[in-house]
């Protein structure tokens, strides 16, 4: 079960985008990374080509560790620990460790 999905809005806590939130686009949990939403930006130089006309530079995604996002908690509005609760269906549900919600 990861600690990080696709869809989650989670905190940036380290590196140049710190303090920022973004939506999560894609998890690569083999790598330990993700790719966040206008966070961590790198510049590509690219061609003209079809889908982009105008050619030159454009910026992209990049991936981030892991271990610098947390999920945003509904409740507290804070970047949450990540805690487990298993359900009566042997359910692993993460929940926020501060207020105890589910995320
Ligand atoms: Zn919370």
């Amino acid at each position: 079960m990861a600690r990080i999905k696709k869809g989650d809005t989670v905190a940036i806590l380290g590196g140049k985008d710190k303090g920022k939130t973004g939506k999560v686009l894609q998890v690569w949990p083999e790598t330990e990374r993700a790719l966040v939403e206008r966070i961590n930006l790198v510049k590509h130089f690219e061609r003209r080509s079809q889908q982009n006309q105008a050619g030159g530079i454009v910026e992209r995604e990049g991936a981030i560790a892991l271990a610098k996002l947390a999920p945003v908690c509904p409740k507290c509005q804070k970047p949450a620990r990540v805690g487990w609760r298993v359900s009566g269906t042997d359910e692993k549900r993460r929940i926020c460790r501060r207020c105890q919600e589910p995320l």
